[in-house]
């Protein structure tokens, strides 16, 4: 099983889809998004669920973490969610959503692209003492320059 966000439910084909989980939220925007598809997918399609209030809990930290959170709409959440608490590879095309995957060390793959190999969150490092600082050009404890550094 894989949990499959709303471009998966809306492009895919049905029998692709008979595999996968998704969170009820979605159904309603698949609703707004395309009725037809909505009413194929009520009769024939993935299983819906509820994410667990921990594991929102758990989606909204880690996007947090990697500076995501106010990209995600509380539909992506639910999925992120869902897929943490399922354990189940979430596919998505979403590049906030992969990062926040990745930096769980939780499973994803693409829907159609190639998605991003590494967690894309920065730090700006002093070249002197190595402290990290928020911003700025010089380390507010020795001086030195700051360095932007994959972390
Ligand atoms: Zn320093």
């Amino acid at each position: 099983m894989e949990v499959l966000d709303t471009a998966a439910l809306l492009t895919w084909p049905l029998e692709m889809l008979m595999q996968g989980i998704c969170a009820n939220s979605q159904l309603d925007e698949v609703q707004r998004l395309s009725p037809s598809r909505h009413l194929m997918l009520e009769s024939q399609g993935p299983r819906f669920e509820d994410p667990t209030p921990s594991a929102l809990d758990a989606a909204t930290k880690a996007s947090q973490d990697t500076g995501d959170f106010t990209g995600l709409s509380p539909v992506d959440l639910d999925v992120l969610a869902l897929a943490f608490s399922t354990g189940c590879t979430l596919v998505t095309d979403d590049y906030r959503m992969q990062n926040v995957c990745q930096h769980k060390g939780h499973p994803w793959r693409g829907v159609i692209q190639d998605g991003v190999r590494e967690v894309r969150t920065h730090a700006l490092v002093c070249t002197g003492c190595g402290e990290i600082q928020q911003e700025g050009q010089t380390c507010t404890a020795c001086g030195s320059p700051l360095k932007m550094r994959r972390q």
